[in-house]
């Protein structure tokens, strides 16, 4: 009998993160990914999940693009 491997291929995932010392608290990351920012608080954005689904990459990486103090950080993280 023969037993042979398949590879398993998984997509990785992301990981989002804002630096609460530099957020200028301008909501323009809400504004674009409403699902995983939030500035109803006092203080600066909130990330509501810090692992969102893959399919919202390109709206993360929109935010990301128009903070305008970098707080923001998109990372894919290889699967496993
Ligand atoms: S876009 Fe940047 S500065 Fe503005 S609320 Fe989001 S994290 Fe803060």
């Amino acid at each position: 009998m023969l037993i042979t491997r398949e590879a398993v291929t998984t997509v990785g995932r992301l990981r989002v993160s804002i630096d609460p010392l530099v957020c200028a608290c301008t909501g323009y990351c809400v504004q674009v990914v409403p699902a995983v920012f939030d500035l109803s608080g006092d203080g600066p954005t909130v990330v509501l999940d810090p692992h969102p689904p893959l399919d919202l990459l390109d709206s993360l990486s929109e935010a990301e693009t128009l903070c305008p103090t970098h707080a923001i950080r998109v990372q894919v993280l290889p699967g496993t």
